[in-house]
């Protein structure tokens, strides 16, 4: 492919991404293919020869485009939102046509300097303490991996990395029983072992219990154990829950323990000021994650990690050879030394762009609007004798369960199953699950860029639709 075919194609495209957008409520949200469908298609060699753009552009119409489920359109309630937005896809075909490796100053001074500042924007914005520093990740679950380890060379004088893992040390790592799985896949990575995660006990709002954190740690160190880490969550992945930070720090600062805070979700919320409760307590946090790629309308992959002590991060993480010194190194950061990976995307200019064309406040308007379009369904949904909402929260979600009144509690799970796969089969909107205190709960997540009141009116009639069909 030459310049000019390059530019043709390019045009092509852009026109094809505006109709996409504009005809998004045309495709199933989610895809509807059987399992090897797509993979049936694809030959299983590479071409020998190079193939035009026509011949590949309408494979992926043919063939892939229907193996797609899709995230962007409004009526995609599943998981947490990976949501994007037109400034973030103008961002990312920069990154895209630069394709830096912005591992270390030197190879991009604006790579890394636009990543320093857009932090520190995030910082102001969000109120996060000013005394952090942040980098941006790939994901919470490495910039949570980064956190564990981090906490593992500090409380071990930085031996391990040194010496490798002494059995007879037993670190422990604590969390709750609602918190994310990367957690655990974190502390296996980090070979502490996922035996020596304690899960701790929730209340009856899913939120983890610091008098059975205080209990769990002191029974820890009677027995000659280190706590190393908590991981408190803000925004728990089944149903929003907020851990109780500001007593659990009392705890962290009491035993000396790393206190990690993920909020991968529902840290944008706290572009809201009146949301900034959900963090009571933050000064005395280690470290925090939130994912701009989960609500802040910035296309994965884009996770801001902010870190207080700076010095424990790199020296964890640094590494030195030859080729990678510079002249620089003692007035820049060198991003390659604050994660797992050296290797760098370019990932600061859609954050840059986003934030520059939304602004502070178009954030904030947005974001309040779905908040307020998820507590409207809510009261309708709790208004109606068939159905009822079965945890409530203040952010974008609403947690319910279709429950007519003929039907007893044993047969709930089943029906609300039923209806799920009724519901995403549908192709008219896509819905996933979760289970509290052993019920079925359908969750419904309202984080979608283009996401209307009456999208999510129309997607309430139909689930009641749907329902008010199945036989119970
Ligand atoms: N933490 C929480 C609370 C989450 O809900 C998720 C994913 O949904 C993660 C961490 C993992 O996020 P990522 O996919 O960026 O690793």
């Amino acid at each position: 492919m030459d310049n000019k075919n390059f530019r043709q194609h390019a045009h092509e495209l852009v026109d094809w991404m505006a109709d996409y957008f504009e005809n998004i409520k045309d495709y199933p949200v989610k895809s509807q293919v059987s399992p090897g469908e797509i993979y049936s298609q694809i030959p299983d060699s590479a071409p020998k020869e190079g193939q035009t753009f026509q011949q590949i552009f309408s494979d992926f119409e043919k063939i892939i485009m229907p193996g797609m489920s899709h995230w962007q359109h409004p009526n995609f309630y599943a998981y947490f939102p990976a949501n994007s937005s037109y400034p973030s896809i103008l961002g990312e075909m920069l990154t895209a046509t630069l394709a830096a490796q912005c591992m270390i100053w030197d190879t991009s001074p604006a790579g890394t300097e636009l990543e320093e500042k857009v932090m520190q924007w995030l910082i102001k914005m969000t109120g996060l303490p000013e005394n952090l520093n942040g980098v941006i990740q790939d994901s919470a679950s490495s910039s949570t991996l980064t956190a564990i380890i981090t906490a593992r060379e500090k409380y071990s004088n930085f031996e391990i990395n040194e010496n490798g893992i002494d059995n007879n040390r037993k670190f422990k790592i604590y969390c709750s029983t609602e918190t994310h799985s990367s957690i655990e896949k974190a502390v296996k990575i980090a070979g502490l072992g996922k035996n020596n995660l304690v899960k701790i006990k929730v209340d009856n709002k899913q939120r983890m219990d610091p008098e059975e954190l205080s209990k769990a740690i002191e029974k820890d160190i009677s027995q000659g154990n280190r706590p190393l880490c908590v991981i408190a969550t803000v925004g728990t992945t089944g149903t929003l829950a907020v851990d109780p930070l500001d007593k659990i720090a009392v705890i962290t600062k009491k035993h000396d323990i790393w206190l990690h805070v993920d909020a991968a979700y529902a840290g944008t919320a706290l572009i809201l000021p009146e949301f900034r409760w959900i963090i009571k307590g933050i000064e005395h946090a280690d470290s925090l994650v939130f994912n701009p790629h989960k609500w802040m309308f910035t296309n994965f992959d884009c996770s801001a990690y902010f870190v207080k002590e700076k010095s424990a991060l790199i020296r964890t993480f640094e590494i030195m050879p030859e080729y990678l010194k510079t002249d620089s190194a003692s007035q820049v950061n060198n991003y390659r030394d604050w994660s797992i990976q050296l290797g760098r995307r370019f990932r600061a200019l859609k954050l840059w762009f986003v934030i520059r064309s939304f602004g502070i406040r178009g954030l904030q308007d947005k974001i309040k609007k779905q908040i307020v379009i998820a507590k409207n369904l809510e009261e309708k949904i709790q208004n109606h004798q068939d159905f009822e909402i079965m945890v409530q929260t203040p952010l974008n979600a609403v947690f319910f369960r279709y429950h007519p009144q003929n039907v007893t509690d044993d047969d709930l799970d089943k029906l609300n199953a039923k209806l799920l796969q009724q519901l995403d089969s549908s192709g008219k909107l896509y819905v996933t699950h979760t289970k509290i205190n052993g019920k079925y709960i359908i969750r419904m997540i309202i984080g979608q860029t283009s996401v209307t009141e009456q999208d999510v009116l129309s997607s309430w009639e139909f689930i009641q639709k749907t329902a008010s069909g199945i036989n119970t």
